[in-house]
């Protein structure tokens, strides 16, 4: 059996079940994508830019790049510490784990307002974009969880993806991650199947383990030390 049911997996509990759910980081990672029609073209992203701003982390990126001008699209990612109280208010947190986004009527036109002002904080281009989403409430508000795994497998189940371990978006790794995890496991099923061992499939799943934990860890370890860092 292979558990690739995301962050939120069930499969977990029987492969490790101690800690069995990803953990709380302590922030939210707002997410938009602006159109170029939205915005004022002197105001376009000049590339890819990060920006600490202390209680807050803006990463930009424009998408699309090679799309014509009027098709281009700035992609943002707002890591935000200063809405703990509304992830927990609205159930989004509960205790040290992460239940769900936030919900469209979670997006108040109060809180609209204030992430509108606190937008001023960002360079015009990145600003514009930003505003240009919270105008028409295009945008996603996720709290970040992080799962460092002991173990991906026991017995004849192993765990790939967000199942088996879950980083913080700002590492840009977890679906690249998830990917490998898939494809190590393949080939030492493959390699199991040709031998047709009886214990064939637990020594793959074991295989898979252990070319696989030291990199799961890494990239978790990796997004710890900036959640750390940012969210103390
Ligand atoms: C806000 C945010 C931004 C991110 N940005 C990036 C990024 O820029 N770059 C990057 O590499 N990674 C990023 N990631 C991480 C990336 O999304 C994940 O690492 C990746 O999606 C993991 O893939 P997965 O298939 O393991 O899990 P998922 O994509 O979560 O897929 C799991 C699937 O299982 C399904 N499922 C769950 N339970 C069941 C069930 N019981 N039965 C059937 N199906 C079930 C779910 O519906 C879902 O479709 C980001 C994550 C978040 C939250």
């Amino acid at each position: 059996m292979v558990g690739a049911d995301g962050h939120r997996t069930v499969v977990r509990r029987v492969v490790a079940p101690e800690p069995p759910d990803a953990a709380f980081a302590g922030y939210v990672i707002w997410l938009g994508i602006a159109a170029e029609p939205e915005l004022d073209v002197e105001a376009w992203p000049p590339g890819m830019d990060i920006f600490d701003a202390g209680a807050d982390c803006l990463l930009g990126s424009p998408l699309a790049e090679s799309a014509p001008p009027g098709h281009r699209r700035p992609g943002w990612a707002w890591f935000d510490r200063r809405r703990n109280d509304l992830l927990r208010a609205t159930g989004c947190v509960d205790g040290d784990v992460v239940q769900h986004s936030l919900r469209s009527a979670d997006l108040t036109a109060s809180l609209i307002a204030e992430l509108d002002d606190e937008a001023a904080q960002w360079p015009a281009a990145w600003r514009d974009a930003v505003r240009a989403c919270l105008r028409r409430r295009g945008v996603t508000g996720t709290p970040v969880a992080e799962y460092v795994p002991d173990r991906l497998v026991r017995g004849r189940i192993a765990l790939v993806g967000d199942a088996a371990h879950v980083s913080t978006p700002m590492t840009g790794r977890g679906f690249a991650v998830a990917l490998t995890d898939a494809e190590v496991l393949a080939d030492e099923v493959a390699k199991a199947v040709a031998e047709a061992r009886d214990d064939a499939i637990s020594a793959a799943l074991r295989s898979y383990q252990d070319r696989s934990l030291g990199r799961a860890r890494e990239l978790v370890e990796s997004g710890q030390r900036f959640s750390r860092s940012f969210a103390g």
